[in-house]
């Protein structure tokens, strides 16, 4: 960017500084969540007292940095790349690691706004959230959960024999009873949520059965929308396709990797009861690897829910399982991939990167 424009948009983001920040951050709970803003030259300009404690700089300090200064070296490529996108428009949540003032390095969690003034995007507002603790927490917690999720993939397939039988009898009784089916309907319904849930809880882990294998990308995707596209039909939604791919191959488990974009596409669907457009894409990043993306026109994801998304259980509906974001997110890791989402309330992003093979 031409440097007189960038002069223009740091005074512009000035005035907004002194203006609005306590206006807009009240809904943040400025004392809870560290914050700081930086500039369109990636200075900072504004950070909270809680910000100076997580970074252990004070904010004299602080304010003399750029985004290099604060993120490590090998993040800052990628946290770049999130700060600087070009559609820009739109919150963004990610993973990422910053260097405090005395050398130790802090896993953290990024959630990132642009600062709009006088249709402008003058600056971008991030949120941190140390996810040192949950990190390690993980890594420790990872061993019994890999035999806390086969007992509970195989306690799932030992159900799921006897509930297909109880259905198979509930519709017979149905269909020979004569009286108000009320009842019935939803007995029914309700098995067909333990059906759901079960099925998910299969997929989280079954390492005996996984196998990975050479996999055409392309042809991957387009599977998953043949599955998936009556279902779209039926909410009136198109799905349009996207894919300057060939025959680009990742190494993963066929079935792990549909369920990934089946889960993600469903909640595109669900994200949009009055219909519209879902866009799959799928394009070569680079020569290591895929970024798959799905796109849609839905209520969007708020604030203060989507960092939470990827966790298990985590639903904001009804009927929700709250397990596809978080499956999908297990089997991503699995296969060595990146996970980011975007989302304003104009509609969501997903965003899949896999490494491929050479
Ligand atoms: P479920 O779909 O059963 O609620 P998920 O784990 O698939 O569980 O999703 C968790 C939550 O994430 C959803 O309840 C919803 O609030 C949010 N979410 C995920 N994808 C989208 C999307 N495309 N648009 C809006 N919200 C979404
Ligand atoms: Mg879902």
């Amino acid at each position: 960017m031409r440097r007189e424009k960038i002069r223009r948009l740091n005074s512009l983001l000035e005035i907004y500084i002194d203006t609005n920040v306590d206006k807009d951050f009240s809904v943040l709970s400025k004392k809870a969540d560290p914050f700081f803003i930086f500039s369109r030259d990636g200075q900072l300009v504004y950070v909270n007292d809680i910000c100076e404690t997580l970074l252990e700089y004070s904010r004299l300090e602080l304010l003399h940095m750029k985004l290099s200064d604060v993120f490590v070296p090998t993040a800052l490529n990628e946290t770049q790349t999130f700060f600087f996108e070009k559609d820009y428009k739109e919150l963004t949540s990610f993973d990422s690691q910053v260097r405090r003032k005395l050398g130790a390095l802090l896993d953290v969690n990024l959630t990132t706004f642009p600062i709009l003034f006088d249709n402008e995007v003058v600056g971008t507002y991030v949120v941190l959230k140390d996810i040192t603790l949950i990190k390690k927490e993980r890594e420790l917690m990872s061993e019994k959960q890999v035999a806390a999720g086969q007992l509970a993939a195989g306690i799932a397939h030992e159900i799921r024999n006897p509930i297909t039988a109880i259905k198979g009898f509930l519709q017979l009784t149905m269909s020979e009873y004569k009286g108000k089916p009320m009842y019935f309907k939803i007995i029914e319904s309700e098995i067909d949520r333990i059906e759901a849930i079960l099925k998910e809880l299969m997929v989280i882990a079954k390492p005996t059965k996984i196998k990975h294998k050479k996999l055409n990308v392309r042809l991957l995707l387009e599977q998953v929308l043949t599955l998936m596209e009556s279902q779209a039909l039926l909410n009136d939604i198109q799905i349009e396709k996207r894919f300057n791919l060939e025959g680009e191959t990742v190494l993963g488990d066929e079935n792990q990797l549909k369920q990934v974009f089946i889960n993600y596409i469903k909640n595109a669907i669900e994200a949009m009861p009055d219909g519209g457009r879902i866009q799959v894409e799928g394009i070569l990043l680079n020569e290591d690897s895929v970024q798959i993306r799905i796109i849609d026109q839905g209520h969007g994801i708020p604030f203060d829910t989507l960092s939470r998304i990827n966790e298990p259980f985590f639903t904001t509906k009804e009927q929700g399982t709250g397990l596809g974001m978080s499956v999908s997110y297990k089997i991503i890791e699995e296969h060595k991939g990146d996970f980011n989402v975007k989302s304003s309330t104009d509609g969501t992003c997903i965003e899949v990167k896999l490494p491929i093979m050479p």
